[in-house]
């Protein structure tokens, strides 16, 4: 028996509906239900993949394809000065819906949206041994 859908998967298979912007064989851009700006959409790989990492090659370049283009049709039409593109992974990251979705958040001067960023300083050694083994870990 096929595993049940989770939301964002019985969207993209046109089970429950949604606000949509763009659509191919493989991936599907719909605007948030919940926004956190005018023009907040959503870019998910039509199917059923939980994080970034399990994506097939292939579904990752039709992902970044289509974020260009939808990018583009979103800070067209809302006229937004920047956006910013982002994509949680588990729960501890905020990931709510468990299918890989990317959001467009188009952004405005003043939109009081902020964003928690807190850069620790770090020695260059422990940064130079971490990349080698980021680099030699196999991808
Ligand atoms: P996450 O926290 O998983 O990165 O984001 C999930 C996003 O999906 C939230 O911004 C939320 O508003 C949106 N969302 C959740 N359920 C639905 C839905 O049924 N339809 C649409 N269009 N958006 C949804």
């Amino acid at each position: 028996m096929a595993a049940e859908r989770c939301i964002f998967g019985r969207i993209g298979a046109g089970e429950i509906p949604c606000q949509r912007v763009f659509e191919n064989e493989h991936v599907l851009a719909f605007l948030d239900i919940n926004p956190l700006a005018e023009g907040h959409t959503l870019v998910i790989p039509k199917r059923c993949v939980e994080r970034f990492e399990d994506l097939a090659p292939a579904e990752a370049v039709e992902l970044a394809l289509a974020l260009v283009i939808v990018a583009r049709k979103v800070l067209k039409v809302t006229g937004a000065a920047g956006y910013n593109i982002l994509q949680n992974n588990g729960r501890i990251a905020s990931q709510e819906v468990p299918h890989v979705h990317f959001h467009i958040i188009p952004r405005r001067a003043d939109d009081g949206l902020g964003y928690r960023w807190k850069p620790q300083e770090s020695d260059p050694a422990v940064l130079t041994a971490l990349a080698q083994r980021i680099w030699d870990a196999a991808g």
